[in-house]
């Protein structure tokens, strides 16, 4: 493999693994800081903990933004035999959660447990053909009492993620958690590093709280008030048996993903128009995301101030917010070439 898949797949390994809850994005924060700060002129991390790297210049100030956080269980309730009760930070299809591994990081180290439910031979007829609720759900740590769990560091309020190994599946494929947005938090970097040179001011703002709502987001455009932004995704892709084409949002090995609208933003014409030109005359396969569900932080970054005409390029991921999802290593290095390509043509924004 050459240099830059394996700086890639080594990146997007570390980030993928990586504990990040929202609010909690430490790890992730101080990965980003240490990539960002050999290739920007500026990092700083604001009061909610967005990182933002700053690459000086002139024209139009473009903001580019990926999330850190991703998908967590908040520990709600601890039981006097010692499981765990949660709610989901974010979406997560009840249907994935039962048998997972889960992650908790405390004051004392890293915690592991086993997402249990009611065993089947105990469910009534009518309760094996539906799904348990995350009510219905708990955490098994391996201990036997309040007591233990409190000695393990686990308390309320501590959060647990999927824990998941990333697997290079070979033909170019991973397996890892997170992709959704460890792959735009990739995706950042990468730019920021080919943007070195680059004659335009440039933000590259990793955010916090995507998943529960764009917040980090939110407070970091108002104190950038970019010209421009493109948020960088890993988004949905449902390529898989059970869906008809034209509803599957993106199909993986398709190129990245130009976004046109979704729940939280129109993108602006200008921006999908550019977007598109650069891919077709760099010769980067794409493709438009077919579906109009979810959001990003564009969503946030769009309406702030004044407004700021706005767009999504993603990276196509399975089974994203589950314990695993799956992605293409070409699809995440042409969405890196078409980034770094939109910000090159930006004085073409018209
Ligand atoms: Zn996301």
């Amino acid at each position: 493999m050459e240099n830059a898949r394996l700086r890639i797949l080594s990146l997007l390994k570390e980030l993928s693994e990586a504990y990040g809850p929202p609010g909690y994005e430490d790890e992730v924060r101080e990965i980003m800081i240490r990539e960002l700060e050999g290739v920007a002129d500026e990092v700083r991390v604001d009061k909610l903990g967005n990182v933002i790297a700053v690459h000086e210049g002139s024209g139009p100030k473009v903001m580019l933004s990926a999330h850190m956080d991703e998908v967590a269980l908040l520990i709600t309730h601890i039981d006097d035999k010692g499981f765990l009760r949660f709610f989901n930070l974010g979406g997560i299809d009840p249907r994935t959660l039962y048998g997972q591994r889960v992650m908790i990081k405390t004051d004392k180290g890293v915690v592991y447990g086993y997402i249990g439910a009611k065993p089947p031979h105990l469910l009534k007829p009518e309760e094996r053909k539906t799904v348990p609720d995350v009510d219905q759900l708990f955490i098994d740590v391996g201990v036997s009492s309040r007591e233990e769990v409190k000695n393990l560091g686990v308390k309320i309020g501590s959060l647990a993620v999927f824990a998941t190994n990333l697997v290079d599946l070979g033909n170019n494929r991973v397996l890892g958690k997170a992709f959704d947005d460890r792959a735009g938090c990739t995706v950042l970097i990468e730019v920021m590093r080919l943007l070195k040179d680059s004659p335009y001011t440039v933000y590259g703002v990793a955010t916090v709280q995507e998943e529960v709502g764009l917040r980090g987001a939110r407070t970091a455009a108002w104190q950038i008030e970019p010209d421009v932004a493109l948020a960088l995704e890993g988004t949905t892709a449902s390529d898989t048996p059970g869906t008809p084409d034209h509803l599957a949002s993106t199909k993986v090995g398709g190129g990245p993903a130009i976004t046109i609208a979704d729940n939280t933003l129109i993108a602006h014409p200008k921006v999908v128009k550019l977007l598109v030109e650069v891919a077709e005359r760099l010769g980067i396969p794409y493709q438009f995301k077919q579906t109009i569900s979810g959001g990003t932080d564009a969503g946030a970054i769009h309406v702030s101030k004044s407004g700021v005409p706005s767009g999504v390029v993603s990276v196509p991921t399975r089974y994203i917010h589950s314990a695993a999802s799956l992605l293409d290593l070409r699809d995440l290095e042409n969405a890196i070439e078409l980034v770094k390509g939109f910000v090159d043509a930006l004085g073409n924004l018209e």
